[in-house]
């Protein structure tokens, strides 16, 4: 494998600034968190490449691209509370708890959930706090959240998540059918509810409860 601090440079350079992300917090971040620590030993070679890898159960850690777009859009401040929903492989919780001050993050398929909690003790991510569940309730026992952010595509967004939101809170989510989704932030605001789409892109499928069946 090529060093993986320049690795890390020539990925925020060429696959993230070249695409506008501006947000320094976050392109520091990503220069700091070592991705390849979060695939598995034959894909190592492939970590900082500019596309999804799997992690296994038919699961991916998403493009390096998608998981600082959704972070800028969350927009985490160094005191925030905010829920991941997917933890996968762990890796975008790791980018979050560089930002924020607590992540909570939610997975259905256990030996993940698993997986990436010892990859986050083994890089002292102490303030990342994992369980393994249906994320389509949400996370009601710590709520409400700064931020909520769900890494796989929803067949519509679960009310839950809304209702979990402080004021001004955002939720940034993929909503669509099972091949292409368009990622929305949802802004909870004291008046209601403000919505925008960021763009098209494909997830794996929220299964759950309020998303889609199994
Ligand atoms: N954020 C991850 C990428 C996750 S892929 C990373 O950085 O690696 C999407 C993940 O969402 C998968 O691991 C999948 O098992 C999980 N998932 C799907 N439906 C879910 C649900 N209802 N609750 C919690 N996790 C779910």
């Amino acid at each position: 494998m090529r060093d993986p601090v320049l690795a890390r440079r020539t990925m925020v350079e060429e696959q993230l600034v070249s695409r506008g992300i501006k947000d320094q917090r976050v392109l520091s971040a990503f220069l700091e968190v070592p991705r390849h620590k979060f695939v598995e030993e034959y894909l190592k070679y492939k970590a900082y490449d500019d596309y999804p890898l799997s992690i296994g159960y038919g699961q991916t850690i998403s493009q390096p691209y998608m998981v600082a777009l959704m972070t800028e859009a969350l927009a985490p401040s160094p005191q925030d509370k905010i829920l991941e929903i997917g933890t996968g492989s762990g890796y975008q919780a790791a980018i979050l708890s560089r930002l924020c001050s607590t992540v909570y993050s939610i997975e259905r398929v256990s030996t993940l959930a698993s997986r990436a909690r010892k990859t986050l003790d083994e890089l002292g991510y102490f303030n990342i706090h994992t369980r393994i569940g249906d994320g389509t309730f949400g996370l009601p026992q710590d709520a409400p959240y700064d931020g909520i952010i769900v890494t796989a595509g929803a067949p519509h967004v679960p009310e839950a998540l809304i209702g979990q939101l402080k004021e001004d809170g955002r939720l940034v989510i993929p909503v669509g059918d099972q091949s292409i989704q368009d990622l929305k932030r949802i802004i909870r605001t004291k008046d209601g509810i403000r919505e925008e789409s960021l763009g098209g892109c494909r997830f794996v499928r929220l299964i759950g409860k309020n998303g889609w069946q199994e």
